[in-house]
């Protein structure tokens, strides 16, 4: 019963935003939920399980500040618990579908940043970013959100998780150091090329991106050193090298991270890469 009035303490005690958030239970992990959210449902019965680990996820990503401001979009968006199923976001419905056998595999912080990636597509959505011709920078822009969610709730990086870039392990440590390199890396592993032709998905990028340099002024020195943001960068780059199809001839080499930085600066692209390098490099940056 003690936990119960704390509970409802702590509720109390949320401020509200200037969009009436429906608060998320502060709860410690492991707990058994009292409440849930209005935004939060569950496709059939037998799923409290994981719905109430996704809810203690997203407590947790309370803690970053880029967390907070995304979980404002719950509410309007909503999160549905399935059977089956990976994590994902559909424009229609609005909704975050989180399949629950997914929702067991992952430990709860490693959760929280997939949910920012998640939040951050509610966001686009909210914002009129959508269509078939901003699915590239929709999917790379929910990358660098999710990294800075990462970051701020202290870069952990699971040791399974470094073994294969699971959970985005590389994507987020190239991210850190070699931004571009780690979203040309994603943009060629699903066939993305970055297309600015749509006013609110180039209004949305620029945002984005002019957000993301003043983020890493206040937090570069705080970034996480376990593993190398260029070890990581070219970990993922031959990753993606391996799903293209068809594949550009040649390797990746050392070269291609500071030279996608490079371009990506405007500076003129090196000579010298190979075809697939410049086909990676191509799909984040115009070359000139
Ligand atoms: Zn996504």
């Amino acid at each position: 019963m003690g936990a119960f009035v704390l509970l409802w303490a702590g509720l109390a005690l949320l401020p509200l935003g200037a969009r009436a958030q429906v608060p998320v239970p502060r709860l410690p992990p492991g707990r058994v939920l009292a409440s849930v959210p209005p935004w939060m449902a569950t496709e059939a019965p037998g799923l409290d399980e994981a719905r109430d680990k996704v809810l203690r996820a997203l407590e947790l990503l309370r803690r970053s500040e880029t967390g907070r401001g995304l979980l404002a979009e719950l509410g309007e968006g909503k999160v549905l618990i399935e059977a089956d199923g990976s994590l994902m976001v559909t424009d229609a419905s609005r909704t975050i579908f989180a399949g629950a056998n997914f929702v067991a595999d992952y430990p709860e912080d490693v959760l929280a940043v997939q949910m920012a990636h998640e939040l951050e597509h509610l966001r686009q959505i909210r914002l009129g970013v959508t269509g078939q011709g901003n699915r590239a920078l929709r999917e790379l822009a929910a990358v660098l959100v999710q990294t800075r969610a990462w970051v701020e709730l202290g870069g952990v990086t699971h040791d399974e998780h470094w073994a294969g870039n699971g959970a985005n392990a590389w994507d987020m440590t190239a991210a850190l150091d070699f931004p571009d390199a780690a979203l040309a890396a994603i943009a060629a592993r699903a066939d993305h090329r970055l297309d600015l032709g749509e006013s609110r998905g180039r209004r949305y990028w620029e945002d984005i991106r002019a957000s993301d340099a003043a983020w890493r002024a206040a937090w570069g020195a705080r970034f996480p050193r376990g593993h190398g943001s260029r070890e990581a960068a070219l970990k993922a780059l031959r990753q993606a090298a391996q799903f293209m199809s068809p594949r550009p001839a040649g390797e990746i080499t050392e070269a291609l991270p500071d030279a996608i930085e490079a371009a990506a600066r405007g500076e003129p692209v090196p000579p010298g890469l190979s075809p697939i390098e410049r086909d990676i490099l191509s799909r984040v940056v115009k070359s000139p």
